[in-house]
Parts: structure tokens; C-alpha cells; sequence
């Protein structure tokens, strides 16, 4: 089963996907994550990716769209958890096509609803959780960059809900509530 986490960030995207790989063998696909990697990496990629992200953009559909089709011509028995990807209807339509190519089959989109103020505050309190654990903030965890990511997701990345509520595969789950009230909301949707 392959499914995609979707939602601003801080909805909880990463949260639910690191407890469906606990739960269900499942491999979660995180593009942030993997873009965090490569910055560390030193290379040009890396170097090139890391502005972008600090300042809360997107980097290119080119770059983000490779990572994934490396992983996909991988496989996964436990099936896929597109967390963070696609962030675009081109994105959403290279998925399409990829998933296609390689035999596989897109069966959930889940949409993590949450309001912006909340967004916020999660995600400047896990600046200073992480800032008081001596452990690094993230550096697009800053009220500036995270201005510009709701923006991002608002402009470029919210229409694919409405893509995917076309298509049939989307399902709503309340995002505001409890960390377990969510995962067992996300449980009864991929056991329907
Ligand atoms: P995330 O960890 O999902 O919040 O992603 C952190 C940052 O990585 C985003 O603000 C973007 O700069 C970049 N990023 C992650 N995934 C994508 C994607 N699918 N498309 C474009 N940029 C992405």
C-alpha cells in the first residue's frame, strides 16, 4: 500500500509517518529529510538546495522528483509514505507517472487538517525544544521562513488536494487532535 501524507508543515506529517513505519513495516519517503542529507553532504547539490530551504521555498520539481525515482526503483514490501512529496502539481503528476512505470499504485492520500495558528506555534515550540535539548533547530524553524512556507503551501501545493479529491483518493482527517486520536484515524482509513 502506498499512500501520501499531506498538510502544511507542522501538521504532523513526520509524526504519523515515523508510527506507520513502527506499526506496518512501511518505508516513509520524507523529501525534506533526504534534502536535509544531501545538504550535509557538501556537495553542489546540497549547497545549491540549502538557500532555498532556509529561506522557506521550494527547491526545483527537477531535483526533489529525482529522489524520489531513485527510491521507488528500489521498491518497498511494506509499501510507501510520500511525506512531504509531492509539493506541486507537476510533482503530483511525475508521481502519477513513476508510480505507474514502475508497477505500483497510489491507494491513500491523506490530508492532515490543522488552522495556521496552531502551525505556528508547533513548530516554534519545536525550535525551542530542540534548542533547549542542546540538540540543532532546524534552520527554517524561524517565524521568517515559516511566513514563507505557509505561503508555499498555500500557493503551490494546497491545489493538489483538490487534484487528488478529484481523482477519488483523498480522505480529510482531523490533524488538531490528539497524537494517537490521528494515528487511529489514519489506521481506519488504510484499513477500510
Ligand atoms: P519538510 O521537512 O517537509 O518541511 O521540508 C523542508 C524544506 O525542504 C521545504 O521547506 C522545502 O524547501 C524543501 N522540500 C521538501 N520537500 C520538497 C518538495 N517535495 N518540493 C520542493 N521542496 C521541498
Amino acid at each position: 500500500m502506498n499512500i501520501i501524507l499531506l498538510g502544511p508543515p507542522g501538521a504532523g506529517k513526520g509524526t504519523q509517518a515515523n508510527l506507520l513505519v513502527e506499526a506496518r513495516g512501511m518505508v516513509q519517503l520524507s523529501t525534506g529529510d533526504m534534502l536535509r542529507a544531501a545538504r550535509t553532504s557538501g556537495t553542489t547539490m546540497g549547497k545549491r538546495v540549502a538557500e532555498v530551504m532556509d529561506r522557506g521555498e521550494l527547491v526545483t520539481d527537477e531535483i526533489v522528483i529525482g529522489l524520489i525515482r531513485e527510491k521507488l526503483e528500489e521498491g518497498s514490501e511494506g509499501g510507501f509514505i510520500f511525506d512531504g512529496f509531492p509539493r506541486t502539481l507537476a510533482q503530483a503528476d511525475a508521481l502519477g507517472a513513476l508510480l505507474a512505470e514502475t508497477g505500483q499504485a497510489l491507494d491513500h492520500v491523506i490530508e492532515l487538517e490543522v488552522d495556521d495558528d496552531v502551525l505556528v506555534s508547533r513548530i516554534l515550540n519545536r525550535a525551542a525544544e530542540a534548542a533547549a535539548a542542546g540538540q540543532s533547530v532546524r534552520a527554517d524553524d524561524n517565524e521568517e521562513s515559516l511566513k514563507t512556507r505557509l505561503m508555499e503551501y498555500y500557493k503551490k501545493t494546497s491545489p493538489i488536494i483538490g487534484y487528488y479529491h478529484a481523482k477519488g483518493a483523498l480522505t480529510k482527517v482531523d490533524g488538531l487532535a490528539e497524537i494517537d486520536t490521528v494515528q487511529a484515524s489514519i489506521s481506519t482509513v488504510l484499513d477500510a
